[in-house]
């Protein structure tokens, strides 16, 4: 890390990931100095290529779960460390709970220290299998504390047990977001999760593989309208901690996405059916009231032309890294 960092700051943690690295664009978009931190687990180093030669940008390798010992003088801290796709956070379940835990002590120590204010990133998985739909803040959710998910689910509201008492204390200044599905530009081509899998899948002409029939819900959120979301929740009032549902309520079947992505990729692919994951949710959607009415808050993005950007995204990358399996294929030259 360079001396440009210890200025006045934001801190970004996962910045190198798929969120992260649209938020450190944005905020250096917007004129301000951005301290990238992040261990590179499900990061890469091409989502922040375009912003290393920045003088507004710094990196720092560094892994949230040990404490944060350097020379930074941050006025905000986003904390969006911790692999968020199912199966990457299942791979080392320790170390996400870790992640979670230890990164949101780690980071709000951090803000305590410096008068930074904290914004965590939470998620629609601290409701785990709702009962209760569409979720809404109060809702304390169902969750399978000793499930394959529970690393994840447990840690992200053992961080917002954190946030909340340091809130309450004085100690800090915090804002705690659950956001809810989202997808767009920048994901990773192998994370797994279903809109990079639907759309990789259909460039490459392999059949869209849809756990279960396909029925379960899931209500996806476009990426910038969801940075959107996260830069006024740190802007706003002292007083607004939250925790506030950032997510699109426009809720949307599995099997619905796969046909959509199928259609909008142009290509002449079947679904498999394959097993559900344990613990997989049924039905996710959020409730935005409090986001509408503190925040002002409301996504813009359909969904046919968020997931239109994304086919064009992957469309370049899988363009680049295999041009003759997906060649002759455009985005949205619908053929079926
Ligand atoms: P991502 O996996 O693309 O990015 C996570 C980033 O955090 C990566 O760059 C990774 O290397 C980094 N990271 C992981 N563990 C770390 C550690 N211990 N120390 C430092 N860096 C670490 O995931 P994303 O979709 O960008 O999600 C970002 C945040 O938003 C996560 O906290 C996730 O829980 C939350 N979230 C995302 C979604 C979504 O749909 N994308 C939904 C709910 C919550
Ligand atoms: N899913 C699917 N096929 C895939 C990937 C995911 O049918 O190739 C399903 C998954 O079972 C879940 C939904 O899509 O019901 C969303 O999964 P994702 O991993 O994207 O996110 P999460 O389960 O965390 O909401």
């Amino acid at each position: 890390m360079d001396d440009k960092a210890m200025k006045e700051c934001v801190v970004v943690t996962g910045g190198a990931g798929f969120l992260g690295s649209h938020l450190c664009r944005r905020l250096v978009g917007e004129g301000h100095q951005v301290v990238c931190v992040d261990n590179f687990q499900t990061g890469r180093r091409a989502n922040i290529e375009s912003l290393l030669g920045n003088p507004l940008f710094s990196l720092l390798r560094h892994d949230v779960v040990n404490p944060l010992h350097y020379d930074l003088r941050p006025t905000q801290i986003y904390n969006l460390a911790c692999a968020a796709s199912p199966r990457l956070y299942q791979a080392d379940p320790v170390h996400t709970l870790r992640t979670c835990v230890y990164g949101a002590f780690n980071l709000l120590e951090l803000g305590r220290r410096t008068g930074a204010r904290v914004l965590q990133a939470s998620t629609s998985e601290v409701y785990g299998d709702p009962h209760v739909h569409p979720q809404s803040e109060s809702y304390r959710g169902n969750v399978n504390m000793v499930g394959v998910r529970s690393c994840y689910d447990e840690g992200k509201r053992c961080a917002e047990t954190l946030f909340s008492d340091y809130g309450r204390r004085k100690r800090v200044v915090v804002k705690i977001a659950r956001i809810f599905n989202t997808y767009g530009p920048g994901m990773a081509q192998d994370d797994g999760r279903v809109v990079s899998n639907f759309v990789t899948q259909a460039l490459k002409g392999q059949d869209l593989t849809i756990y279960g029939d396909g029925t379960q819900t899931r209500s996806l959120c476009y990426v910038d309208d969801l940075i959107e979301g996260l830069v006024s929740l740190m802007n706003s009032v002292d007083t607004f901690q939250g925790p506030v549902n950032l997510g699109n309520p426009t809720e949307t079947t599995v099997l619905d996405i796969a046909m959509q992505v199928r259609r909008l990729a142009g290509a002449r692919v079947s679904f498999v059916f394959e097993p559900r994951p344990a613990d997989d949710p049924e039905q996710r959607c959020p409730d935005i009231l409090l986001a509408r009415r503190h925040l002002g808050w409301t996504p813009r993005t359909g969904m046919e032309e968020g997931l239109r950007k994304t086919v064009e995204y992957f469309s370049g990358v899988l363009g680049q890294t295999s041009a003759g399996t997906v060649s002759g294929i455009s985005a949205g030259s619908a053929r079926a």
